[in-house]
Formats: C-alpha cells, structure tokens, sequence
C-alpha cells in the first residue's frame, strides 16, 4: 500500500496535455517519448501530494518548499541545460534539435549546487540587491525577473504565472 493515492491516468493525462500547451506556448519541446514523459508527469503528481508542490521528479526534495523553490518544475536549471546538453535534467524537456534527431542525447549532470553553496549565492544576490538601491528609486515601479526563464517586467508584484515559462510568482525575485 502507497502512502499517497496513486495518480489516476485521467491525471497524467490531464497534466500532460497542459505540460505539452505550455510548452508550445513558450516556445520549449517536450521529449517526444510520450511513455517516458507521462511517467515524468506521475512523478510530479505524487511529489505535489507528498510534498505539496511539484518537485522534479529526478532528485531528492528536502520538503521544505522555500529551500525546494529551484527544483520545482520548471527547476531554475532547466533552460541552461537544454542549452548546454540539449535536455533538462529529467530530459522532460528538449532542445529543438534533439526533438529534431539533430543531436543525441548524453548524460546531463547536475547543476544544482549543494545546498551550502546556494545559500552562499542567496546571500551573496541579496547583498547585490542592496547595492543597487539608487537605481531602485529611479525607477517608477519595481522590475521583476522570472528565474526559470530569465522574464523581465516592471510591475508593483509580479505576475502570478510568467508568460513564458509558466513559473508561479514565487520564482519571481527582484531585479532592480
Ligand atoms: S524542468 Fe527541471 S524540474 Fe522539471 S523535469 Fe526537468 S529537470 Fe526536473
């Protein structure tokens, strides 16, 4: 017996078909392995009912949604590893040229820094933040960057979704 309900297949499907309209939306491709990605999107489905938001279903999620936040997915990673190895992590999703038989797909390792390092570059942002405070007062409204897609807008919050990627808004940081 499984601690969580299974996720029924109208779930997968249901999360699938969306995974594929955003992606197409913003311009991204999901691997054309239709099997191996609805197991991906179960994944996603049992991390959101164990842990509460859809953790990457390839790696260890702490349980701790704000120290989680960069392997949600869309994970942070995502875009630099599909530009540098043609897949994210998972492979979920794929460069153009690996959906076109262009280029094969290797092993793509781990860019997530240990979680030591990434309070290091937390601290080290907010710092950077602080520093740019006269730009800040310059500016009429703030300007936000998604961190999955790199999205600038300048709004008074972020959006609740970016338009590209489909982040939520709690992967939007303050740019300026
Ligand atoms: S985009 Fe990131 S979080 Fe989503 S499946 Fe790929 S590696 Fe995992």
């Amino acid at each position: 017996m499984t601690e969580f309900e299974e996720p029924t297949q109208e779930e997968i499907e249901q999360l699938y078909s969306r995974l594929a309209k955003d992606a197409k939306q913003g311009g991204y491709y999901l691997n054309p392995d239709v099997d191996f990605v609805k197991g991906l999107v179960k994944g996603l489905i049992v991390n959101e009912r164990r842990y509460g938001y859809q953790a990457c279903p390839c790696r260890l999620a702490g349980e701790d949604k704000a120290q989680d936040l960069d392997i949600i997915c869309p994970c942070n990673y995502r875009d630099a590893d599909i530009n540098d190895f043609g897949a994210c992590y998972c492979a979920l999703y794929v460069s153009r040229a690996v959906l076109r038989g262009e280029k094969e797909l290797g092993s793509i390792p781990e860019r997530r820094p240990p979680l030591e390092e990434r309070e290091i570059l937390k601290a080290n942002k907010q710092a950077s933040g602080a520093e740019s405070g006269i730009l800040k007062q310059k500016l009429s409204v703030p300007v936000w960057r998604c961190v999955v897609c790199g999205y600038l807008c300048g709004r008074d919050d972020p959006p609740e979704v970016c338009p590209i990627c489909k982040a939520g808004k709690d992967r939007f940081e303050r740019f300026i």
